[in-house]
């Protein structure tokens, strides 16, 4: 038994003793959260209490395929649903966890600002537990996050997207490579701007960075929100055109506004 393995004994009981002292806080609503995950195995908790999993992420079985907006049970969504029919993506399919709405809104919103990182990890556990047969159907190479512009990397050192790849990257156990897509341009504010203005102001805005010999056939690609799906879409069709074959969309929500 190497040193190390065997020091696990002992760091899980005093793992247990601080639990029992301290019991871990649900970052929903900072009551004690339970360990029991919302399926009722214990294997993989979700550091959210049942009650917060539920208002945060209401199972919604019916989702478009192609971007993942809530559907009827009995809906045609072969060529996609009404929200995202007219609508030409680069990017293969979506994955969300519910609408971008009341709790899970204001919870993507807590999320993002200073000391939010634990409930952006939260809500990403339960995405990967609720999503991970897809996710693993697909079999990525590599994860991507949506970029930011440099600059507003010095204003905020949290970014929900890399929080979220970084918790599907060791889930998967494969690679984070976010360095591999740049936002090269500071373009306006996408949240000001009409669906048709958001891909126009998103125009080449963004470029590959991969290193040579290394491209993946298979990227997935994370953000927080997906609304018209500009900003995925203008990633995922830079992707592309570096020859990346496939990509497919984790978001925590699926925003229906314009
Ligand atoms: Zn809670
Ligand atoms: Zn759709």
């Amino acid at each position: 038994m190497s040193l190390k393995s065997s020091w696990y004994p002992v760091r899980q009981l005093l793992r247990s003793g601080i639990d029992l002292c301290f019991p871990p806080l649900c970052p929903g609503c900072e009551k004690v959260a339970s360990p029991v995950t919302r399926t009722g195995r214990v294997a993989e908790p979700i550091p959210l209490c049942l009650q917060c999993q539920q208002d945060l992420a209401p199972s919604k079985p019916h989702r478009c395929p192609r971007c993942s907006a809530p559907v009827g049970p009995h809906a045609q969504t072969d060529s996609g649903c009404p929200y995202c029919r007219q609508d030409r993506y680069r990017f293969d399919r979506v994955l969300s966890l519910g609408v971008y709405e009341e709790k899970l809104r204001g919870a993507i919103l807590a999320g993002k600002k200073s000391e939010g990182q634990p409930l952006i990890t939260a809500l990403t556990e339960i995405l990967w537990q609720r999503e991970r047969e897809q996710i693993q159907t697909f079999d990525p190479e590599v994860i991507i996050a949506v970029p930011r512009h440099w600059s507003k990397e010095l204003q905020h050192l949290d970014y929900a997207p890399h929080s979220m790849a970084r918790v599907l990257g060791k889930r998967m156990n494969i690679p984070v490579c976010t360095n591999w897509l740049k936002r090269s341009a500071r373009r306006k504010d996408q949240v000001k701007l009409k669906a048709t203005e958001r891909r126009i102001n998103l125009k080449g805005a963004f470029r590959t960075k991969i290193p040579a010999g290394r491209t993946p056939s298979r990227v997935l690609l994370v953000d927080d929100v997906l609304t018209t799906g500009a900003t995925a879409n203008e990633s995922a069709a830079t992707l592309k055109k570096a020859d990346v074959q496939q990509v497919l969309v984790a978001v925590l929500a699926r925003g229906l506004g314009t």
